[in-house]
């Protein structure tokens, strides 16, 4: 007899991990595949997320950056050490304790919803059959009522820049450097690239970031990218625009790289490369040739607003479906997933998945951009408050960046919320809270905030929307 459940996802990620949790919690018979093992050979849940993505990313980001702070921000506060090193082995371990905790976390979680967790590869087959195959190669197949396909994604490889983990890597490589390489190339200005860029940067790397675009952060509002640009230039990062990578030569401890850019072919030897020019759906041996679920013609699968397949009862969440390839989106699309699938009338709002990038300063935004707006013909007004400005700030010693909202001319409804500065990322979830229950930037202004916080900048971005910001002077006149 084979097993059978009400809900079988396969993939273990922030995706799967949520939808599976919330499954059981809601009294559904549920069930977990996933595959991936951790450098001990056990099986590691979390997916991308929590194994080799966002939590041992910021591990690296925080560390990196109490590092520096140590190194360049202490004096102004009158303190003095002695030389500060770095143990980039000790600061890796760190990272892969955090992970290894968290992995856990999931873990018993599963135990204590009553989520099964099947390890090895799971194929979902025509009728909504899975069939689950052990690393032993023991094939099982297993029913469900509900499938959720929550495979994740993986690092795009390029021709030009083979990845070898060793002196040309990828996200997951670059984690894992066991000491600071002194020339690195980043290829790729987007947040991973950003992001692994800046935790090297910070440990003395001289960091050249090599992006094909000539536009620096495209789905920033321009004021923000404009000012991100200028930051890590002043930071020491060499951001080449416009730089298309042609090819790669790997000679001992080295790489040569050719590109192209407006002055015509170049090349530029770095110690390690980093690729990370973006991530593509994962769905090698997914699906059977008669499963029914149908690709997009990027490779991702196929769904709904709603996330539901082309086949009755077969889902698929996060980053093997269109839109941002978020570790928060794939879990409510979990969550919205599984509401439905118990019959309630649950929905995302996918216009208010706030985007981060955790350089320092940090950069993140809710809603539209400036740029946007206007090009859609929506009058806008816009108010801007620089942490400069701001008491908090400054008593940090944290005084780069702005808040910026932007509301709707007619109706003032805030319909952006852009931050570059300290606890952007927190900032802007504000903004999204506000945006969701429909906020003007009057209804923020009337609000009250604690003083002296960060926060105050997001008060006073609303109240200059309206020309009656107080702590600067306003642009535009009541
Ligand atoms: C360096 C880096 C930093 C990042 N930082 C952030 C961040 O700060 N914030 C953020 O929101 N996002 C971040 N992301 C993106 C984030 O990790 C992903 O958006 C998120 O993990 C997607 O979740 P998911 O559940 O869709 O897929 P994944 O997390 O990729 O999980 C999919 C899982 O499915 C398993 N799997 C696949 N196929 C099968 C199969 N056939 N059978 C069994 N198991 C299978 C895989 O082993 C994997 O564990 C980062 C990514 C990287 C690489």
């Amino acid at each position: 007899m084979s097993q059978k459940f009400d809900v079988v996802v396969i993939g273990a990620g922030p995706g799967g991990y949520v939808a599976a949790i919330k499954a059981a919690q809601l009294g559904l018979k549920t069930a977990c595949i996933e595959k991936y093992q951790d450098k001990e050979g056990k099986l590691a849940l979390g997916g991308t997320c929590l194994n080799v993505g966002c939590i041992p990313s910021k591990a690296l980001l925080d560390s990196s950056w109490k590092f520096y702070e140590a190194k360049n921000g202490f004096s102004i506060h009158g303190i003095s050490t002695s030389e500060v090193s770095m143990d980039v082995p000790a600061m890796v371990g760190r990272k892969a304790n955090i992970v290894k905790g968290l992995t856990g976390g999931v873990a018993s979680l599963f135990k204590a919803n009553g989520v099964t967790t099947l390890q090895g590869h799971g194929k979902l087959l025509a009728g909504k059959k899975v069939e689950l195959t052990a690393a032993d190669g023991t094939v099982e197949i297993i029913e469900a009522d509900h499938v959720i396909l929550a495979s994740g994604s993986r690092p795009i490889d390029i021709p030009p820049a083979p990845v070898d983990q060793k002196v040309i890597v990828d996200s997951t490589g670059a984690l894992e450097f066991q000491q600071v390489p002194q020339r690195l190339g980043v290829i790729g200005a987007g947040v991973i690239g950003l992001e692994l860029g800046s935790v090297w940067a910070r440990l003395g790397a001289q960091v050249t970031v090599l992006e094909a675009l000539e536009k620096f952060i495209p789905a920033a509002d321009e004021a923000v990218s404009k000012e991100a640009l200028k930051t890590f230039t002043k930071q020491g990062l060499d951001i080449k625009l416009g730089a298309r990578v042609t090819g790669s030569k790997v000679e001992g401890e080295e790489v040569v790289v050719s590109y192209t850019d407006a002055a015509g072919e170049q090349s530029i030897t770095f110690d390690r490369l980093i690729v990370a020019v973006g991530r593509r759906p994962v769905t090698t041996d997914l699906l059977a040739s008669d499963s029914g679920v149908d690709l997009d013609e990027r490779g991702f699968i196929y769904v709904d607003d709603y996330c539901t397949t082309s086949v009755p009862g077969v889902y698929a969440i996060g980053d093997v479906v269109r839109g941002l390839m978020l570790a928060h989106k794939a879990s409510e699309e979990g969550i919205m997933v599984v509401e439905r699938i118990k019959g309630h009338k649950a929905q995302m709002n996918y216009n208010l998945i706030p985007s981060v990038i955790y350089t320092h300063p940090e950069i993140a935004w809710v809603g539209k951009t400036e740029q946007t707006l206007k090009s859609e013909g929506v009058e806008v007004n816009v108010g801007t408050f620089p942490f400069a400005a701001s008491g908090r700030a400054m008593a940090a010693n944290d005084t780069g960046g702005f808040v910026k909202i932007i509301a709707d001319a007619k109706t003032d409804r805030v319909l952006g919320v852009h931050v570059i500065g300290p606890s952007a990322a927190e900032l802007v979830q504000q903004g999204a809270i506000a945006m969701e229950f429909g906020s003007s930037a009057e209804d923020i202004g009337m609000m009250v905030f604690s003083h002296p916080t960060l926060s105050e900048a997001l008060h006073e971005a609303a109240l200059a929307v309206n020309g009656g910001a107080i702590h600067i002077q306003n642009r535009k006149k009541r």
